[in-house]
């Protein structure tokens, strides 16, 4: 597999490397953000999900936890009835932020819980226990989930259980066995999940609607359009290239350490930062003015925000940064037209004389105005509505 530092970055992949880059920072600072990568096959959608492996943080856990208990925090059935004392007593260990992946055959036993057979049939000490399955094994990390709409399709028992550990932050998951007391866990995990809308079943927003908006952003992937960076990627996909180039001499571990300095030190600032007000109510009256329906929605516009400002370095978040999330954030939740019309607003208005109306605001106001909103605020302007919005006569122009 390619090292995540090495993947090719070009303008139609670079918000999947931001989102997922957020996503870990968040999941770390202890906010799980579900992130959803729409797109057609070879767009490498799923490579970049699976190659964010590399850039995982270490978390610390009560040592020999399944469920990832933090100490300070303990939450599962074996440990969160425990006293401090007996908590030290356990001891503590640093793990890779857990990356698990739950296939779209997937069971409901192996994605929640089941009876732990090895405990059940043990010759000395036979007892019946609970294992934990794959989400509550992902507590403080990543979840993965390729071809989701699959998934939604053939397995609704499933989509439920993710509809619990999503609903919330953090969420729960009961783990259910016959004859044995139903366990109901806490668990903070980040969904990551990709598919492609236009092969069978569809896209997600059209087979689970609720599922579709659990999502806090949606990313379309596009395609690569230089001619360079495709004969680049012909290259990394050559067999041969790849066995040569990527052994494990030959993997620069230390640009993957920066990445990880980087998140753990975006994380503490991300625990620390808020939003000024007044791109709160700039948020507030998008929702308003364009009558959007949820309010996750605008909840993942103001933590995107802020997530988007911190991994550019900067230590406020600016007007762009909310728009620039309005098209990750709307893409699945509202049709093609009003999202369009949003984005033209806030484009041809202008801030000044736009949704903010600042004209009769005191002078402070006025100052963070001019603080917050440079000429380059408005980077949506000059993308063309075919840039934002893919349709199949956009993806294919020579099909009739
Ligand atoms: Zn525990």
């Amino acid at each position: 597999m390619i090292p995540f530092y090495k993947l090719e970055r070009y303008e139609g992949n670079e918000s999947l490397f931001e989102l997922v880059t957020m996503s870990i920072v968040s999941s770390l600072a202890g906010e799980p953000l579900h992130i959803h990568a729409e797109g057609l096959r070879g767009t490498g959608k799923t490579t970049i999900m699976r190659a964010a492996k590399d850039i995982l943080p270490k978390i610390t856990r009560i040592k020999g936890c399944i469920y990832n208990c933090d100490p300070a925090a303990p939450h599962c059935p074996h440990h969160k009835n425990l006293t401090r004392e007996e908590i030290l007593q356990l001891g503590t260990e640093e793990i890779q932020m857990p990356f698990l992946e739950i296939s779209h055959s997937a069971k409901v036993g192996t994605v929640a819980g089941s009876v732990d057979l090895a405990r059940l049939t043990d010759v000395i000490n036979p007892e019946a226990r609970l294992l934990p399955g794959l989400i509550p094994q992902a507590h403080r990390g990543i979840i993965f989930i390729d071809e989701i709409n699959r998934l939604a399709d053939t397995s609704p028992e499933i989509t439920d259980i993710l509809l619990d550990v999503m609903g919330n932050k953090p969420g729960h998951i009961q783990i259910e066995e016959a004859g044995l007391p139903v366990v109901d866990v806490k668990v903070s995990v980040s969904v990551w999940a990709a598919s492609n809308p236009d092969e069978d079943p569809g896209p997600l927003e059209e087979i689970r609607r609720q599922l579709s908006d659990r999502f806090d952003m949606v990313c379309f992937m596009g395609r690569p359009n230089s001619v360079d960076i495709l004969s680049q990627m012909l290259k990394e996909n050559s067999h041969q290239w790849k066995t040569k180039q990527y052994n494990k001499e030959t993997i620069d571990d230390s640009k993957n350490n920066t990445m990880r300095k980087d998140i753990v030190l975006w994380a503490s600032k991300y625990q620390k930062a808020d939003m000024p007000d007044f791109l709160r109510n700039y948020i507030a009256r998008l929702y308003i003015k364009n009558n959007l329906e949820s309010i996750r929605a605008i909840e993942a516009m103001q933590s995107g925000a802020i997530l988007h400002s911190i991994i550019k370095g900067r230590d406020k978040v600016l007007i762009n940064d909310v728009t620039h999330m309005i098209p990750l954030v709307l893409k699945h939740r509202v049709d093609n037209d009003t999202m369009v019309r949003m984005i033209n607003d806030v484009d041809s208005k202008g801030v000044k004389d736009g949704i903010l109306s600042f004209k009769n605001r005191k002078k402070k106001d006025n100052e963070a105005e001019a603080e917050y909103f440079p000429h380059n605020a408005m980077p949506l302007k000059d993308i063309r509505r075919s840039d934002l919005v893919n349709t199949e006569k956009s993806l294919t122009p020579n099909e009739v």
